[in-house]
């Protein structure tokens, strides 16, 4: 299969087909791995063009910026960088934008708040690429990319065909969709499209940090650029920077539990921080459940839990994925042991 696979490559002259590439420069967490095939799809033809190679299995790769490699992976690394923005339908107050899988998130953001379309202010910042977003429904700041999907394009790996996905299909959860459950490793979404506000913008300011950050930029009736910059600046103040400090961002889900669980939580921590969900149930922060055992700001070797977020697991230099995945399980035991309650990385470990 192999041999198969050299010749094709020689016959895909426009492509970036590389073999044992490195992976280093291309997952925000700066761990080093190397790709033993690794294809950049510009197009979608490319990409059914990369399948053609035959090579088995595929992993597709965004920005790597929710990835953590413990290996070097076997097969193909197929690294969606298919462009283009689009608005494909008008409304009276609203557009449907419809965005190529590899645009990077935070540009797309900024080109909606520029054209003065609302809807993603809220999801400023957050790393990553367009096609990887709908894969845990991104979410910050009381907005979620469920609350503007309208639908999306995606190729199946195994055969090649163009499927088109219904908000219902994609099964959106909690930092969750269909692509992480049934349809997990098996399709590379090539275009997203979304539907943001052209007027009375839904603005949304309801976490306490937005609020202030407004109130210290002397800000009293806020526009979506006014929200977004907000965003930025809270971000840049509390999470690292996967430019200076290898990470993720939050490497865990929040748990959402019974509030039977909360009650007993309580009856050691009286002020456990808390939301209360819709269906009756509670989600406790995950950090603050860090925090408590003590793991805030400690180094384990090249690895450890950023200083001012525990949920934030860093890489201090060259840290390989093993570190980083052993620590992340001794937190896991270590707040299991403590509360009771078994945290699920929200970071795809390979
Ligand atoms: C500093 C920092 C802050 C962050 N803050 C947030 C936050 O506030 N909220 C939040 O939700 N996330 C956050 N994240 C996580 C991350 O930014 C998102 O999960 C992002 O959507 C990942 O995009 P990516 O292109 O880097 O995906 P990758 O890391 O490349 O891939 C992630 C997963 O998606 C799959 N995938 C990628 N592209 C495609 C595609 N085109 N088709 C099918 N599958 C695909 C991959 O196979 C993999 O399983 C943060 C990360 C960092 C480093």
């Amino acid at each position: 299969m192999f041999a198969r696979s050299l010749t094709l490559l020689a016959c895909i002259p426009q492509m970036n087909i590389q073999k044992n590439f490195p992976l280093l420069p291309h997952n925000t967490f700066g761990i080093a791995a190397t790709a033993k095939i690794f294809a950049e799809a510009l197009t979608v033809s490319d990409l059914l063009n990369a399948l053609r190679l035959g090579v088995r299995p595929v992993f597709v790769l965004g920005g790597g910026s929710n990835v953590l490699f413990t290996h070097d992976p076997a097969g193909l690394i197929l690294k969606n960088s298919i462009h283009g923005i689009e608005i494909v339908r008008v409304f009276k107050n609203k557009v449907w934008v419809k965005i190529g899988g590899g645009e990077v998130w935070h540009d797309f953001v900024l080109w909606a708040v520029q054209n003065g379309y609302g809807g993603v202010e809220n999801l400023s910042l957050i790393p990553g690429t367009v096609g990887a977003a709908p894969v845990q429904n991104i979410g910050a700041y009381g907005v979620e990319l469920k609350d503007v999907f309208v639908s999306l394009e995606a190729i199946e790996l195994a055969t090649g065909a163009m499927r088109r996905f219904s908000h219902a299909d994609c099964q959106f959860g909690y930092r969750d969709s269909f692509f992480k459950k049934e349809g997990k490793g098996k399709y590379c979404i090539t275009s997203v499209t979304l539907s943001l506000t052209r007027e009375r913008h839904r603005i949304n300011i309801s976490y306490g940090d937005i609020r202030k950050t407004l109130e210290t930029n002397g800000v009293s009736q806020p526009t979506i650029a006014d929200v977004s910059r907000a965003v930025v600046q809270i971000r840049s103040s509390k999470l690292p920077d996967p430019a200076k400090i290898g990470n993720c961002g939050s490497f865990f889900k929040n748990p959402e539990t019974e509030r039977a669980v909360l009650e007993r939580i309580q009856t050691m921590y009286p002020k456990a921080p808390h939301f209360d969900l819709p269906d009756g149930r509670v989600k406790i922060p995950a950090g603050w459940l860090i925090e408590q055992c003590g793991w805030k700001g400690k180094r384990v070797g090249n690895t450890g839990c950023y200083e001012k977020q525990a949920l934030v697991l860093i890489n201090h230099g060259g840290a390989t994925g093993e570190e980083v995945k052993k620590l992340a399980f001794a937190i896991i035991d270590s707040v299991e042991k403590t509360f009771g309650l078994r945290l699920e990385p929200e970071v795809n470990i390979l």
